[in-house]
Parts: structure tokens; sequence; C-alpha cells
């Protein structure tokens, strides 16, 4: 029998991951209750769409946000929550990509994230087990050995705080059999259900209004506004659209990203919950490649094993499988078993060639039209930056960081302009 019940969250992910079993279902949400006006529509009450909420509070307009879920139940509620400045793309192979300057802009903007957040959030960071911990990158073999060295000396040359580990070190002070690993003091975790649940509420108390199970459909374009058709008929008419739908966005964007699945499970708790505690969050330099961290309880908290996106189905179906690869993953860096699982869980995300977002105004389109597509490994962090960059595409003003994560900076951007892929003017299949 298929072991997994068909929910309305089964496309981005497993239908019990692990945050929505600690946290809960929670209260349904208000359902649309008929046609709406409204200065900004944001699509998509996840962790990007509530911090873009945030940001718009101050700015006194009519904000609301429609999810065709309960908020917080996408990919949000599947996010292992590890918040790192570093990205998937070394910042030495970001610099080729996208030359030095702009490849500096994107790491120090990611660094700015953290205290972004922790100046904005003081309070609802410490209800959500926000946590700051190291982040340990490992070199996966040998042959990884020299570009880490050569990483590590470009991320100091920017001012970025990095420190070695020779194999020895790591393995005393980590227990991680691999040659060598850059630290990074600046990393941290997080409930991004909690967390995110939070920041809505206190939108809400603002006077931003949130709707549940609320579909958009299509985005149709009129002279002075834009015009979201939902599911069931009651249509919203916005003066700005932001669509902050998670990789669902991909039915209204630009074509910017792939789409990949990714595993993750928890533990019981180890025998030495302190341990587990004080974990620092782990990566390595293989792609794709295998992460953990502690959560407060003292479970470990472990992904990876990536792969292709086929459909929903086949991603749950490989589950099992995925599970045992990353048990196998955990035995052969550590050398010892992995502590019996608890719950296992698999979820969609997208990732992005130079692995930045595209988040903003896509050049040639409808300028009242904005995206959040915060992908790849690091789209917490993306997003805390997500709310200032659309509130100044709002007010017509340039942001600094659209060179680095803005649509006109790829090729497949310009060359989905050029072909006129997905126009918001055009009606989009549901
Ligand atoms: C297993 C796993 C582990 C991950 N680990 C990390 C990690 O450690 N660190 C990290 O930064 N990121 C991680 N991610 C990625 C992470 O999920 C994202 O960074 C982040 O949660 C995405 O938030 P979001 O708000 O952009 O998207 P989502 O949380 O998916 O929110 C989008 C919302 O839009 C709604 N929506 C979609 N289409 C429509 C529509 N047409 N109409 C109305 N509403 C719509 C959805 O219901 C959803 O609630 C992980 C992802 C997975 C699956």
């Amino acid at each position: 029998m298929w072991p997994f019940r068909r929910s309305s969250a089964f496309d981005v992910r497993s239908s019990q991951p692990y945050w929505l079993l600690r946290d809960g279902m929670g209260d349904a949400g208000p359902a649309l209750p008929g046609p709406l006006d409204c200065d900004v529509a944001i699509v998509g009450a996840g962790i990007t769409g509530a911090l873009i909420a945030d940001a718009l509070v101050a700015t006194g307009l009519r904000v609301l946000v429609l999810d065709q879920r309960e908020p917080a139940l996408g990919s949000t509620a599947a996010s292992t929550a590890l918040l790192q400045y570093e990205n998937d793309t070394h910042l030495t192979d970001l610099a080729q990509m996208l030359g030095a300057e702009r490849a500096t802009l994107a790491y120090r903007a990611c660094v700015r994230s953290f205290t972004l957040l922790e100046e904005r959030f003081p309070e609802l960071l410490a209800e959500s087990d926000y946590q700051r911990r190291e982040s340990v990158y490992l070199a996966a073999d040998e042959k990884a050995v020299d570009a880490l060295r050569t990483e590590v000396a470009a991320r100091r040359a920017i001012g970025i705080h990095v420190d070695w580990l020779d194999e020895a070190e790591l393995r005393r002070l980590h227990g991680c059999r691999r040659p060598c690993a850059i630290v990074s003091p600046l990393a941290a975790t997080l409930d991004p259900l909690r967390f995110t649940r939070g920041v809505l509420s206190a939108c809400v108390r603002h006077g931003v209004r949130v709707y549940s199970r609320a579909r958009v459909e299509r985005i149709e374009e009129l002279a002075d506004a834009l015009l979201l058709h939902v599911a069931g008929g009651a249509n919203v008419r916005a003066g700005h659209v932001v669509v902050a739908a998670g990789y669902e966005s991909m039915r209204f964007a630009p074509p910017v990203a792939d789409i990949d699945n990714t595993f993750a499970l928890v533990t019981d708790p180890l025998a030495d919950t302190r341990r587990a505690a004080a974990l620092p969050q782990i990566w390595e330099s293989a792609r794709p490649y295998l992460y953990l961290r502690g959560t407060r309880d003292g479970r470990v908290m472990l992904g990876g094993a990536d792969v292709p996106f086929k459909n929903a189905m086949t991603r749950e179906a490989l589950l099992p499988r995925q599970v045992r690869k990353l048990a196998a993953a955990y035995e052969d860096l550590f050398g010892e078993k992995l502590p019996p699982i608890a719950h296992a869980w698999a979820g969609s995300f997208a990732t992005t060639p130079d692995g930045l977002p595209f988040i903003g105004r896509v050049p040639g389109w409808n300028p009242r039209l904005q995206f959040a597509l915060c992908y790849g490994g690091n789209g917490i962090t993306f997003a805390v930056h997500a709310g200032d960059i659309v509130r100044a595409g709002i007010e017509g003003r340039e942001h600094p960081l659209e060179p680095v994560f803005g649509f006109g900076r790829s090729e497949t951007v310009r060359r989905g302009e050029q072909g006129g892929a997905g126009k918001p003017t055009a009606a989009v299949e549901s």
C-alpha cells in the first residue's frame, strides 16, 4: 500500500515533515471572504512571503498574503533550517561566474543576513529555537583540499572570518573522518515553522491580511493594476504582486532554476543530548552534499542524497532508499552508526546555476510584478533580503543587491525574455 496520504502539500514535500509533527497543524487560517483590493498581494505564506510582508508593514501599504495551503506548510515546513552565509557555489567559483565584485557583494549580503534577522526579531527568534552554531565545511576527499585552501584565502581577502582545521583537529574536535575543513563561526539554526508563523502573526497584528486555501491560478495585467485569479472565483486586485511561492513560483516565473528532491531525517535524542545541542552545522564539498545539525532536544537532523525531481510519487517511493544512503554517509563520516531514526521525510527544492536567488522585477515584464525565488541551500538567508528588494521595486528604486540577486544577471533569463516565456499576462494553467 502506498504509505503517504496524498495531501495538498504533497507536491512539495512528504505529508509529515518533522516541524509539522513537532509544532502541529495549528488553527486553520481565514479563507478569502470574497473579491478584495490591496496595494500589494504576496503569493505564498512561507518564510519568504512572511519576511516580505514584515518588511512592508512599515510602508503603510495595504498588504495581503495568499497561500494555497495553510501558512508555512510548503517547503518551509520541510526545511532543515540551516542558516548559512556560505553559498552552494564557492566564492571563488562565483567570482568566475559573476566577477569578483559581484561575488563579494553576494557573500557580504549573506553575512549581513544574520545581524538583520537578529536585530529585527530578537524575541521571536528566541521562541523559535534560533541558535548560533559554527559551520564546518568538509573537504569530501583529498581532491577537494586545494579548492578549499583557495576558498579560505578568498573569503579572508574580503574580510570573512574563517578558520582551517586539518585532519587531526577535525577528528579531535568534531569526530569527522575527512582531510580538512573550513570552519565559519557565523551560522545558525532555527525552527522555520514556528518562526514563520510568528512573523505572520505579528504582521496580522499590524494590519496585514493573510488568507489560506487561496490558490492563485492566473495573473492578469490590467491598465493600472494586476488581477489575481484565485481558485473559487474570488479575485484579488492588487497594485503590486510579489510571487513568493517557493518552487511552485516557476509556473509564473522565467525558467531560472532546476528542481531536485532532497531527503531528511531526525534521530532519537542522543544519550548525551548536549552533544547534539552543541553540534555545529556540518556539510561537505561533494555535490550533492550531506548536511547535518543538532536540535535543541538532542536529536541529529541529517539531509542530502539529492536526486533530480521527476514527480512527487517517485520522490516518496525513493525515501527509504535515500534514507539508507544518508545513514551510510553518516557512518562513513563519523565511523559510528547513526542513532535510531525517529522520522524521515522528503521535499522538493529548486537550484539556480550560480546558487543565488532571483528577487525583484524581471526586465521587460510588467513592473508591478515581482518575484522572490529564494532558491538553493541558502534560501532562508536570501529571504532576509527579499523584503527590502521588493520594497525598493514597489517604490521604483534601484536596490544595491539587484546586480547579484536580480533577474538581469542571468543568461537564462535573457533567453526567456527573447522567447517571451511565462509573460505575466499569459494564462497560467492550474
Ligand atoms: C528537505 C529540505 C531541506 C531544506 N533545508 C534548507 C536549509 O537547511 N536551509 C535553507 O535555507 N533552506 C532549506 N531548504 C529550502 C527551504 O525550504 C527554503 O529555503 C525556504 O523554506 C523556502 O521558503 P519559501 O517561502 O520561499 O517557499 P515555501 O515555504 O514553499 O512557501 C511558498 C508558499 O507558496 C504557496 N503557494 C505556492 N503556489 C501558490 C499559488 N499558486 N497560490 C497561492 N499560494 C501558493 C505554498 O503553499 C507555500 O506555502 C530545504 C528544503 C527542503 C525540501
